[in-house]
Parts: C-alpha cells; sequence; structure tokens
C-alpha cells in the first residue's frame, strides 16, 4: 500500500511536473511565435515589397472634342495620352486600362479613328517584355469607357476586378435610360464570363499593400483609381479619368467633362485621393496627362 501510495505520489508528481514542462515550453513557443509575428508586421509595414515593376505600354492619343472650353480654363495643350500600365509583382501581374483601339486594328503606321490615333498595339508591346495575354493575372480598368476597354476581350482569360456598380452598368439586367454604345460594348463583352472579384470598395491586390486599386466613383458609377508602392520610385497612384489635366486639381470648378457621372460622387472621390496622396507622399500620375506622360519612361524601360 505505502510502496504503491509512494510509486502513485511519485507518478503524480512526474506527471505534474511534465505538465510544468509542457506549460512552460507553450509559453515559451507563444513568445517567440509573438516576437516572430511582431517581426513579420514590422517588416511587412517598413519595407517596400520586393520586386514590384510597373511598365506603361503607349496606347496612343486623343484629340479633344471640344477643345475652346479648355482652353478658355487655361488648358494650353488639350490633347490627351492613352496609355496602359503593367504591373508585375513577384505573385502575379495586373493590367490597368487597355487602351482606345483594338490591337487588330492598328497598322505599324499608325490609325486613326475619328479623335484616336494609335501606332502600337498592347500585345506588342507587352511580347516585348515577355508576356502573352494569358500571363496577365488580373486585369482591372480604371472604368469601362472606350478609351480605356478597347483590349479588353483579349484579357477575358485573367481575373477581372471591377466594382460592383461598374460591371451592373457594363453588362445591365433590364435595359437602361442611356444604354452604353453597342460599340463600346462589344469591345468588353467578352468580360461577361471572365472569373470575376467583384469589389465594394478599395481592394489590395496582392495582400501586401504594394498594389491597392482605390474606389473612385463618379466618372463611372464604378471608377476606380490604383496606388503602387514602388521600392525605388516611391508610393503612387494611377489616376483613371479622376482628373484629365492637371488644372482640375487646382480648378476646384473645373469639370471639363462634368455632368456625365455623378459630379458630387466625384468631388468626393477626388478629396479621397487627394487625402491619400498626402497621407502617403504619393505622385499622382494624370493618365491623360500628355504633357506629363512625354516625361515618363515607356515600355520595355519600367519602374521599380
Ligand atoms: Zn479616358
Amino acid at each position: 500500500m505505502h510502496l504503491s501510495a509512494t510509486s502513485l505520489d511519485i507518478s503524480h508528481e512526474t506527471a505534474v511536473s511534465r505538465g510544468r514542462r509542457w506549460i512552460l515550453g507553450a509559453l515559451a513557443l507563444a513568445i517567440l511565435a509573438g516576437i516572430a509575428l511582431c517581426a513579420t508586421t514590422k517588416t511587412q509595414a517598413q519595407t517596400p515589397a520586393p520586386g514590384v515593376k510597373l511598365y506603361i505600354f503607349d496606347l496612343g492619343q486623343l484629340k479633344s472634342a471640344n477643345p475652346q472650353p479648355l482652353l478658355d480654363r487655361g488648358v494650353t495643350v488639350t490633347d490627351m495620352s492613352v496609355v496602359a500600365y503593367l504591373i508585375v509583382h513577384p505573385r502575379g501581374t495586373l493590367l490597368w486600362d487597355s487602351g482606345t483601339i483594338p490591337d487588330e486594328l492598328v497598322k505599324p503606321e499608325g490609325t486613326t479613328i475619328v479623335r484616336a490615333t494609335v501606332k502600337k498595339t498592347i500585345v506588342g508591346q507587352l511580347a516585348e517584355i515577355g508576356y502573352k495575354p494569358a500571363d496577365v493575372t488580373y486585369l482591372a480598368l480604371s472604368h469601362y469607357h472606350y478609351d480605356h476597354s478597347a483590349n479588353a476581350n483579349t484579357f477575358a482569360g485573367s481575373t477581372w476586378l471591377v466594382q460592383r456598380p461598374e460591371r451592373a452598368a457594363m453588362f445591365p439586367e433590364t435595359p437602361p435610360a442611356n444604354p452604353i454604345d453597342p460599340n463600346v460594348a462589344a469591345k468588353f463583352s467578352a468580360l461577361k464570363n471572365s472569373k470575376t472579384v467583384i469589389l465594394d470598395g478599395d481592394h489590395d491586390v496582392f495582400g501586401d499593400g504594394s498594389v491597392v486599386i482605390i474606389s473612385t466613383p463618379g466618372h463611372t458609377p464604378g471608377h476606380q483609381s490604383l496606388f503602387v508602392r514602388l521600392a525605388n520610385f516611391g508610393p503612387l497612384v494611377l489616376s483613371g479619368d479622376l482628373y484629365h489635366y492637371p488644372s482640375e486639381r487646382t480648378l476646384k470648378d473645373f469639370l471639363p467633362f462634368g455632368g456625365r457621372g455623378n459630379d458630387a460622387q466625384e468631388a468626393a472621390s477626388k478629396a479621397k485621393v487627394e487625402a491619400l496622396l498626402k497621407e502617403k507622399g504619393a505622385t499622382l500620375w494624370i493618365q491623360h496627362d500628355i504633357v506629363a506622360d512625354a516625361t515618363l519612361k515607356k515600355s520595355p524601360s519600367h519602374y521599380d
């Protein structure tokens, strides 16, 4: 009895000490894991994502349909640049916008349709840096207008990132009062069946804060802009058509394309982006600003 009691006591003590050792071990592991997590979080917050590259594709230019009101407000160059951007991230690629004339209509000597003139194809510029449409992980359009969506169908195999009200405007369930021009709609029609991520606001594309879609409705119901954090260049925002000319940022009553979307919503989106630019110390690239765009490196050069 005594022996067995002693042996019971011993085995009990052993179990207790084993339990204590286990708890201490688990605590130590938890502390180490906590330190590792803090270190990771700190690293993510302070270090720019490695290897993010941004290529600018030259997709021609647009003549202004009605330059006089622009000239009256001090815009000296009323032509607009048309560009698309390829963002290359270690976790995939994002194509932002897709031009104004479909590639199949672009001749080597250049093609002019109405007010647009294009000399280079988007697929040709992708190929020049070693990519084909199937290599594009994500497609995002700043908005559906014809000068941003002309080659959308080429990227229907990518995952489409679109704001909910934009998709609803592009593919309405009942005929709207002001339907989109069927010629424009035909150029993005294939996106209807694309693998789609429907967005309800801002969206961190690769999950590390380096490439973030910023919801900026107004110009269209689900217009969006793009924040990109580049290690060397620094933080950057691609405008979409939030602005067309730099003077729109200073002349608050200057809305050259006002009245077509939701002006109050657009004003709120501008305030949101201006606050973001200030907070991040980011540069704004106005996509249609032909004067500023002429100073930027085009693909196959890139920003990183
Ligand atoms: Zn535009």
